[in-house]
């Protein structure tokens, strides 16, 4: 059927705003208003959709609306910023899942079709079934409802069939369209067991990646349909999110320094059996830490996680303030991978208002850790472990990381013995420059604020 002029000018104003709301994601100072801009997107292009002519079930589309608005308002408001990785997982399956079910409905209607259409309804069919079930379990796995990585014997043998079965069957269903319900049915249980035994044997450590290639699947899935439905919003919203994703995906892998397929395919675990660590973990008080940084030149912080859990960064930034008016050079150094989700520390820190000029990607500061007085690390840990660069049998080994270990003294804030999220001890803490401040990162900062303002 051929839209009217409105409803299509309704789509591409939604493009276009899809497109000017990502290009605002691409710096955090535009970031807010690039999500708010893709929000009013989505906004024109659902509108839109409603004046298509002779449209049906207009009652089921207003109740989807209103019952799937309600829960993203009720959970965005709720969510933490920690959580916020399993919320992308859960929406991220919610999309895959959407494009399969516009398949699904597609194939049962046995509408003819022309081949090129079969064929993008039956693959994005394929990739949008695996990335709901992928993503479900990605959530379950980062919510902690999934604690087990579940691996099958002779898993990567499994994943192989279950693929070509899923291929032969989209296959049958292009070459004797329209196919079969029992068909239809087998290809979808096969799609979705295989996002499912695909994703179960996959670690916590690595799921970022997994979810931001799910993200890249979901966005091709819906583009496809979109093609399916003749709707050029929901091609251009999938092309934008399958190119960002796989842009994202790429980043990731290369800043733990893991190709792809090694994430897909070989399981991230902690042997136990790593390099022998030598020297003892020794302590310092907050006194002692604040004089250390207030004599210093030069300061290097380095937040991670536990600067998020403990929503220290209002506290950080107050204490680098204290610093920067005695003289004291102050930079942020951010790990690609710190923290829970990509852009993670960049955030917490922009939303405490710290200028964006005093925050460093890991290519650009590392070579400064050499001229630093103090690195201080809070919260931070498998992104400063400095076995990572030599121990083969670590699960953290090939990542690069910031070389805090070649400071002058290195003080690190966390609250106990606690290992990292890849579960690995940190050689980093027991090394003679490095001391250890004990405690939650936000009452920490704030002690060594105090002192701070006591030694003027
Ligand atoms: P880590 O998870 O390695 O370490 C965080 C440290 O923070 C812990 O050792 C913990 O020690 C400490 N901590 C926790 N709570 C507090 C608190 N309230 N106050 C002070 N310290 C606290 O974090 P990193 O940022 O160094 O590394 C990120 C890791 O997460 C990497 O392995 C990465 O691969 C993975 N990952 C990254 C994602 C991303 O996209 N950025 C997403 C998911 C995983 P203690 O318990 O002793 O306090």
């Amino acid at each position: 059927m051929t839209m009217p002029l409105y409803v299509q000018g309704g789509w591409f104003i939604g493009a276009l705003l899809f497109i000017f709301g990502l290009k605002g994601m691409s710096s955090p100072a535009s970031a807010r208003q690039g999500i708010v801009t893709a929000g009013y997107g989505m906004l024109v292009a659902i509108a839109a959709t409603f004046f298509i002519p002779g449209l049906q079930n207009l009652a089921l589309m207003l109740a989807a609306l209103l019952i799937g608005g309600a829960a993203a308002w009720i959970s965005g408001k709720q969510v933490k910023m920690t959580d916020m990785p399993q919320m992308v997982a859960i929406y991220n399956g919610m999309g895959g899942g959407a494009a399969a079910a516009i398949a699904a409905i597609e194939f049962a209607k046995g509408d003819a079709h022309s081949v090129v259409t079969t064929v993008l309804a039956v693959v994005g069919a394929l990739i949008g079934a695996v990335s709901f079930t992928g993503s479900c379990v990605a959530w379950a796995k980062l919510q902690g409802v999934l604690k087990k990585a579940w691996r099958l014997p002779a898993q990567n043998a499994v994943n192989v069939i279950l693929a070509v079965v899923s291929v032969g069957l989209g296959v049958a269903m292009i070459g004797c369209a329209p196919a079969e319900p029992v068909l239809i049915l087998g290809f979808f249980v096969i799609a979705l067991l295989l996002g499912l035994v695909v994703t179960l044997p996959i670690g916590g450590a690595d799921m970022p990646v997994v979810i931001s290639l799910f993200n890249a699947f979901t966005g091709l899935a819906v583009g496809f349909e979109g093609y399916v439905l003749g709707n050029p919003a929901l091609i251009i919203a999938g092309i934008v999110v399958g190119a960002a994703g796989t842009l994202l995906t790429q980043l990731m892998a290369k800043a733990m320094n893991r190709p792809l397929s090694n994430i897909l395919f070989t399981p991230m675990v902690a042997s136990g059996a790593g390099e022998a660590i030598t020297g003892t973990m020794k302590e310092v008080n907050a006194l002692d830490a604040a004089a250390m940084m207030r004599y210093a030149a030069k300061v290097i912080i380095v937040p991670g996680y536990g600067m998020a859990v403990a929503h220290a960064q209002h506290k950080v930034w107050e204490m680098t303030a204290i610093l920067e008016e005695a003289g004291v050079e102050v930079k942020f150094a951010i790990h690609p991978v710190a923290g829970r989700m990509p852009g993670h520390m960049n955030v917490l820190l922009a939303e405490a208002g710290v200028p964006y000029d005093k925050i460093f990607d890991l290519d650009e500061i590392n070579a400064e850790f050499g001229q630093a007085d103090v690195a201080l690390v809070i919260g931070a840990n498998d992104v400063v472990n400095p076995s990572a660069r030599t121990d083969k049998s670590s699960p953290i080994y090939g990542m690069p990381i910031l070389d805090a270990d070649k400071a002058q003294n290195v003080i690190v804030i966390k609250r106990g013995k606690g290992t990292g999220y890849s579960g690995v001890e940190n050689a980093l803490f027991y090394t003679d420059n490095c001391r250890m401040l004990y405690g939650d990162a936000q009452p920490m900062a704030g002690e060594i604020i105090q002192h701070l303002k006591t030694l003027g």
